[in-house]
């Protein structure tokens, strides 16, 4: 059986130095927002090459804390639009709606699951205040070209970079650097994954980050001084402790899946799937690698009998969710041609070279 993703093997190779981690972290004594967290903030930061990062407790609530500190600062209010992707995750749209904003969703290609420019500039109306791209399996959103509506119609720019830790675009910036601030996700399963939730804020912008900084601890910064209607999403310092062991893995780590990616690409010559396409002058961090099949109930029993493990990223568009039943009039066929036809192939560090040659062989005698 080929794992779709052995997270205790991925951790594996850091565990003694998680064992030391934790035996320091007994002695301190010292569990919230102890110096692990500032430390790893700095160190994050300084990877994603932007002036600030807040660690919080998890992706969610990483997005949801960037918007709360704009309407802190006055730069978005109540019932404001957001302009979000018809297939993203279904956090981005729960962390708009959390905020009390209102999400619009746009239409997708399905090419590289992100956003259709033209439906982008179609969406935009009198209320609308900001975009949230998602850098979907861990590809860039088209940021040059968000950035440029962006700034002709003074909209905010907030990624959701919980995939693609790491990913760079043409001139070398890094996801979380390319718009005016980014929530990351460490859940486990990310390319940077904590051993439980954590997540993290970027950002270049200094009165965003001193508000944040706030909103994620009760809105307050001195012990029971409380400016804000704050928050309690803290990064747990043990969390950031073994983020810190781990960070100076993930270029290694993106890099290997992006070989893996290569040899996916070259080598499956399959017309009954359809593989990604991607940029290659950017750096694609290959969070997910997702194909398209036709019919997928067939291909996967046939993974299934080949002992080749997959998932769905995802099955249902958030548009068709019971949790969002006001958009269930809306219709958006590439978006629902992507939820019926999508499949994650195995994609990360702890891969054979052998276990790569087998999905490969398997995917052509399909
Ligand atoms: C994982 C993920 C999130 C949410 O992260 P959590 O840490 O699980 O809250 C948000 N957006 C995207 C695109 C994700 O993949």
């Amino acid at each position: 059986m080929i794992s779709f993703l052995d997270l205790h093997k991925i951790n594996l190779r850091f565990e003694e130095e998680f064992k030391n981690k934790f035996t320091d972290f007994l002695d301190t004594g010292y569990y919230i927002l102890g110096s692990n967290v500032t430390v790893f903030e700095e160190e994050f930061a300084s990877y994603c090459g932007t002036n600030y990062c807040i660690g919080v407790g998890n992706g969610l609530d990483a997005l949801r804390l960037i918007l709360e500190g704009y309407k802190v600062l006055g730069k978005l209010s109540n019932n404001d639009e957001v302009l979000v992707a018809s297939n993203a995750y279904i956090a981005t749209i729960l962390a708009i709606k959390q905020a009390g904003l209102t999400p619009v969703l746009v239409a997708s290609e399905d090419d590289t699951f992100n956003f259709n420019l033209n439906e982008l500039s179609n969406s935009i109306t009198s209320k609308t205040r900001a975009i949230m791209p998602v850098h979907l399996y861990g590809q860039l959103s088209p940021m040059d070209a968000i950035n440029e509506i962006a700034a002709k119609n003074n909209l905010l720019v907030i990624e959701d970079a919980a995939q693609a830790h790491g990913a760079k675009n043409t001139k070398g910036q890094v996801a979380g650097n390319l718009g005016d601030a980014a929530g990351f996700s460490f859940y486990p399963t990310k390319n940077l994954g904590a051993l439980g939730d954590a997540g993290a804020i970027t950002t270049n912008d200094k009165e965003l980050a001193l508000v944040i900084e706030k909103l994620r601890n009760y809105g307050s910064s001195t012990k029971y001084i409380n400016e804000y209607v704050g928050f309690n999403s803290r990064l747990d310092d043990i969390q950031a402790a073994f983020l810190r062991i781990k960070l100076p893995f993930l270029d290694a780590d993106n890099n290997r899946r992006r070989e893996i990616a290569k040899q996916y690409l070259s080598a499956i010559n399959n017309p009954k799937i359809k593989l990604p396409s991607y940029n290659e002058n950017e750096t694609h961090v290959f969070h997910q690698f997702v194909i398209q099949v036709l019919n997928r109930k067939e291909f996967t029993n046939y993974l299934i009998q080949n002992e080749i493990e997959f998932l769905i990223h995802y099955p249902i568009p958030p548009h068709q969710q019971e949790a969002l039943t006001e958009y269930s009039g809306l219709y958006f066929p590439i978006t629902e041609k992507i939820h019926r036809e999508v499949v994650s192939i195995p994609i990360n560090t702890m891969l054979s070279s052998t276990e790569v040659k087998k999905i490969i062989s398997v995917l052509n005698s399909y």
